[in-house]
């Protein structure tokens, strides 16, 4: 049950963005009411307070102190200690999502330029995207 003030601050709140703040602190205090925090930690997730940010985040690796945000992590990471003894460029990985979800009724659509908004250090990057017709 949230609080009167936390529901007057969700009321208060003009953007979405103002929305995402509430909701976070709403949400981290009571994980369990908005995440599957039983089946992460059956997975073997545990749940970890970034030392830089603050933020919550889910993470399997115990010794992990900071979340994947990069300026936390100090840089932009996606997997860490690939286990994987298959290394795939970028677009061997294209092609191996194209092989396993084609059969599966998605339609590859040609590649085209767009912003990386979420990326500062590209001017722009090509986006591939499967639809399910
Ligand atoms: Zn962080």
């Amino acid at each position: 049950m949230l609080s009167d003030q936390l529901i007057n601050q969700l009321k208060d709140c003009k953007t979405d963005k103002e929305l995402k703040v509430v909701f976070k602190k709403i949400a981290s205090k009571s994980p369990d009411d908005y995440f599957p925090t039983q089946e992460l930690k059956k997975l073997g997730y545990l749940r970890k307070h970034c030392e830089c940010c603050g933020n919550y985040f889910w993470t399997v690796l115990n010794e992990r102190e900071v979340c994947g945000d990069p300026a936390c992590s100090g840089g932009f990471q996606v997997v860490i200690d690939n286990p994987s003894k298959i290394k795939l460029s970028f677009i061997e990985v294209w092609k191996k999502i194209v092989e396993i979800l084609e059969p599966r009724g998605y339609t590859p659509i040609k590649r085209y330029p767009c912003v990386a908004r979420w990326n500062p250090t590209s001017e722009f990057t090509i986006a591939s995207y499967l639809t399910r017709i």
